[in-house]
């Protein structure tokens, strides 16, 4: 079947926010919800048993919004967000993405969405230790566009590269590498590089656990700025009650299923 290809809906945006969006992605929506949940189940074997780890997950991500979760270590967190980020498949339940089945899709229109769509960022940032921040940056290009694809195109990347770290505070430590960085500076970098192929969705799973509460908030400051200027939906998974409060909504997820905690 020939499809379209995967792009973001072309919904009536602020004209302020409307000169920043930089989606490569014209497409068409009619709903609110950028993602979407509805039963979701999700068990893990252990020995012979299988354990429940998510039971029936009914939940609307709002475009545009920062969606947070809350919950105890081995609710489910970081499973959920697997899931929404086609990681991982559920056992049972549906994903929608706006108006399609985004569980049902192929595995190389999930690698799609994920690619094009989708930036992660981790508690402990996952950068290369031999490249310097601008490289660590530009690897998802390297990645995604073949060796000959890249280089045609190294120039226009490596601006946008720039540009990025520039946003996130990283000017002056674009050719330092993660060992001269401290980790609020590796946590902004992993930031750019999710960034770099201009997602719509942004998944970040405890992205301040792994730091001092200073470093924490420059990460949650530079994640607010990412939203409001390109339209970012984000949702992230936190222990910290401060990153928490920074979000427009907070669910909790409480033995396996959604509690809301702030509309
Ligand atoms: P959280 O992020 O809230 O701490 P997780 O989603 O990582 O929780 O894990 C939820 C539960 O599922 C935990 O009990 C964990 O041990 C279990 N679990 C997670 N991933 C796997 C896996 N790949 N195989 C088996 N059990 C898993
Ligand atoms: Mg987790």
């Amino acid at each position: 079947m020939n499809r379209a290809p995967l792009s973001l809906a072309a919904r009536k945006l602020p004209a302020a926010a409307s000169t920043q969006l930089t989606h490569p992605i014209q497409l068409s929506v009619t709903r609110a919800s950028l993602i979407s949940a509805v039963q979701l189940t999700k068990s893990y074997r252990r020995g012979k048993c299988a354990v429940p780890v998510l039971k029936g997950i009914d939940l609307d991500i709002e475009l545009g919004k920062c969606t947070a979760i809350v919950g105890k270590s081995g609710s489910g967190k970081s499973t959920l967000l697997h899931l929404l980020g086609t990681l991982d498949a559920p056992d049972s339940g549906e994903i929608w993405f706006q108006n399609e089945r985004l569980d049902q899709w192929s595995v190389r229109r999930k690698d799609e969405f994920r690619n094009k769509l989708v930036g992660m960022i981790f508690q402990f940032y996952h950068l290369l230790p031999e490249l310097t921040a601008l490289e660590n940056v530009l690897v998802p290009r390297m990645i995604g566009h073949g060796v000959m694809g890249y280089w045609r195109h190294r120039a226009e990347y490596t601006r946008r590269a720039t540009e990025l770290l520039e946003l996130v505070g990283l000017g002056h430590r674009m050719l330092h590498k993660p060992n001269q960085m401290s980790g609020g500076e590796m946590q902004r970098t992993a930031i750019a590089r999710a960034l770099i192929a201009e997602p719509a969705l942004l998944l970040a799973d405890e992205p301040t656990g792994n730091l001092d509460s200073e470093s924490g908030r420059e990460v949650i400051e530079t994640l607010l700025k990412l939203k409001q200027q390109r339209q970012l939906t984000i949702v992230m998974v936190t222990h910290d009650e401060n990153v928490a409060a920074i979000a427009d909504r907070v669910i909790a997820l409480v033995d396996g299923q959604i509690e809301v905690r702030r509309q």
